[in-house]
């Protein structure tokens, strides 16, 4: 839920679901710090960062970002990790159809204890391994439609629309009425 009351002025508690291995937290470090370590380990430990991000209608949104910390083994402690989330970001690799498996089932449990107003991204990370693709973007496109969510493919390596993906969620957050 967006805690502010200031119209111009938007926070937002955001979590990153989806398989170990996908890309969660180099999304994260992208947008944050603009940086892509190729050499960076599994999340161990919690983690936390915020960004806040400029809009054309000048107003702010401060993203505080909620990183798995290997919770996605952890299936009935998501719930937790959820809460008072108003923006949940669902990702998979194209590469791995299993992932995108898993992403369906993250969805599933977003709509089940989640929110119901949250604004929902599917994301198909590592879209710079296009020749190695598995999920067609067409099937993810229509997934995401089917359940209200929007898509984007992201390269976190490159950095290909991971600003775009922010801005998106931004633009779709609910406003408060001042
Ligand atoms: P997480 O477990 O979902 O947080 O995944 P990580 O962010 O730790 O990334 C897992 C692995 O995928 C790492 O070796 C990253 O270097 C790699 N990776 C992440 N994003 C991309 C991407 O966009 N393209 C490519 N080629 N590799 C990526
Ligand atoms: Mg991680």
């Amino acid at each position: 839920e967006n805690s502010g009351t200031d119209p111009k002025n938007l926070r937002v508690k955001l979590v990153l679901l989806g398989d170990s291995g996908v890309g969660k937290s180099c999304i994260v470090l992208r947008f944050v710090r603009g940086q892509f370590d190729p050499t960076s380990k599994v999340t161990v430990g919690a983690s936390f960062l915020s960004q806040t991000l400029a809009l054309e209608d000048s107003t702010t949104v401060k993203f505080e970002i909620w990183d798995t910390a290997g919770q996605e083994r952890y299936a009935a402690l998501a719930p937790l990790y959820y809460r008072g989330a108003g923006a949940a970001i669902v990702v998979y690799d194209i590469t791995s159809p299993e992932s995108f498996n898993k992403a369906q089932y993250w969805v599933k449990e977003l709509q089940k204890h989640g929110s119901p107003d949250m604004i929902m991204a599917l994301v198909g990370n590592k879209a710079d391994l296009h020749d190695n693709r598995s999920v067609s973007s067409q099937d993810a496109q229509e997934y995401a439609e089917r359940n209200t969510m929007f898509f984007i493919e992201t390269s976190a390596k490159t950095a290909d629309n991971i600003n775009q993906l922010f801005e998106e969620i931004a633009k779709r957050l609910p406003r408060p009425t001042p």
